[in-house]
């Protein structure tokens, strides 16, 4: 028998893992047990200590929702039972239908209502085997006890209860494994105690209630195996993809981004400078730019090394960076020693209060330059511009406009920063 049953979601948290984090190896360390899981075909319904609590993790959701409506269509066919019992076993039917109302009712409503709770759902399986034998004893205790002819057919229905527990609700193989012997124990015991039913009626009853574990016990074992094998492979489909996802995702951010100082490269910068652009136009919005040049570098990279130049920049970009706030804002390497940022939606005013900040942030760091005709430590100079853009205008303009800023911040003695307005060049 093979039944394709759908394969549990995978645990979200699993999958958001971050890339290059803890949850990167655990993923892989699936990954590898899952391969082996299914490439050595053990026939023992058990995986690796991880990969058997990730599966049952993974189960969990939808064999507890399954298991309650399972559950309360049992109550109901149990129940059943207390209409034809007057005429079954009319001596004891008052009985029966007390401790089937009386407690095998609330006993399993309660525990159907239990697997609501957090931390009860792992004890499915536990809690629903305990329910099956629990059905299957009050069968076997009321046949015992009813002195009625017609007792003596009435324990065929332990048969539908084994086939319930091990096909229909599909405990686990282990668990319905055990429950199944418990019951076979316990039916024997019970049919062994009826005395107007002959000896080879007896044997009989046990041979077909044995068949019917053996039966029910090889299609559980089937479908466990089944479930299990597309449970691996599922896994493995999505731990691929999740995989290729996160490759995708990092080749994009390299794509975007400048490999000295992890800010954005400059094609980026022009990319997201457009689409400002034209959304500013659009709605006749400031859109400003600052351009930033770090002072006497050549200096620098001459006395102190390209090393030494390159961990300065990286010093910088992180400086820059830091200091702007907004998620639409956009800092860049433009190029060598150049920086610029993209500020949408921003006036003058602020963008030079930004720029005036990207530079203190510098100054402060006191990273010591003493070739600089500016101070005794590194220092930046800023070019600021703004506009809200007419139709027809392009995005170049405002960068020389932030570009001839700059020049003059440069012209004016550096470490400062200057801004363009309609008129003229000033300094801040
Ligand atoms: P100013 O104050 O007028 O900007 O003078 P400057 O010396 O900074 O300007 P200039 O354009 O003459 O020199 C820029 C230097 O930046 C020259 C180049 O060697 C250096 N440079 C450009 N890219 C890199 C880089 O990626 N790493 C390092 N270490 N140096 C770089
Ligand atoms: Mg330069
Ligand atoms: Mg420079």
């Amino acid at each position: 028998m093979s039944q394709q049953l759908s394969p549990a979601p995978l645990t979200p948290a699993l999958l958001t893992t971050e890339a290059d984090g803890p949850g990167q190896q655990a993923l892989l360390a699936l990954e590898q047990s899952a391969s082996e899981a299914l490439a050595a075909r053990r026939p023992w319904l058990l995986f690796a200590p991880q990969l058997e609590a990730q599966f049952e993790r993974d189960a969990t959701a939808e064999r507890v929702a399954r298991f309650r409506v399972l559950g309360v269509i049992a109550l109901l066919i149990l129940n059943l039972f207390n209409i034809t019992d007057r005429s079954m076993l009319p001596d004891i039917a008052e009985q029966a239908m007390t401790i089937r109302l009386g407690i095998l009712s609330p006993v399993m409503a309660a525990a159907l209502l239990a697997l609501y709770l957090p931390g009860v759902a792992r004890w499915r399986e536990w809690i629903l085997a305990a329910l099956v034998v629990l059905a299957s004893a009050s069968l076997i205790y009321f046949f015992t006890q009813s002195r009625h002819p017609n007792a003596l057919q009435y324990h065929t229905g332990v048969i539908l209860i084994v086939m319930f527990g091990n096909i229909v609700i599909r405990l686990r193989f282990w668990f319905a494994f055990a429950t199944s012997l418990l019951i076979l124990v316990l039916y024997i015991t019970g049919i062994a105690q009826l005395q107007h039913m002959a000896p080879e009626i007896k044997l009989n009853s046990d041979m077909v209630l044995f068949s019917a574990v053996a039966i029910s016990l090889v299609a559980n074992y089937q479908m466990e195996y089944d479930s299990r094998r597309g449970y691996l492979q599922t896994l493995l489909q999505r731990i691929e993809a999740l995989k290729l996802k996160r490759s995708r995702d990092e080749l994009d951010r390299q794509a975007k981004s400048d490999p000295l100082t992890g800010l954005a490269n400059r094609r980026y910068f022009d990319s997201r400078l457009l689409n400002e652009w034209s959304r500013a136009q659009r709605e006749q919005d400031t859109i400003a730019i600052i351009y930033l040049d770090v002072d006497n570098f050549k200096a620098y990279n001459d006395h102190y090394g390209h090393q030494a130049g390159d961990e300065c920049l990286i010093r910088v970009a992180r400086e820059i960076n830091a200091s702007v706030q907004r998620s639409s804002d956009v800092c860049a390497r433009y190029g060598g020693e150049e920086f610029i940022i993209l500020l949408p939606q921003t006036t003058l005013a602020s963008a030079r209060a930004v720029a005036e900040r990207v530079r203190n942030a510098i100054e402060a760091i006191q990273l010591r330059h003493d070739y600089s005709d500016a101070a005794k430590w590194v220092t930046i100079s800023c070019g600021v511009a703004c506009c809200v853009p007419r139709p027809g205008d392009s995005s170049g303009s405002l960068i020389e406009n932030a570009d001839h800023a700059l020049y003059a911040a440069k012209s004016a003695g550096r470490n400062q920063v200057c801004i363009h307005t309609q008129q003229a060049i000033s300094a801040a």
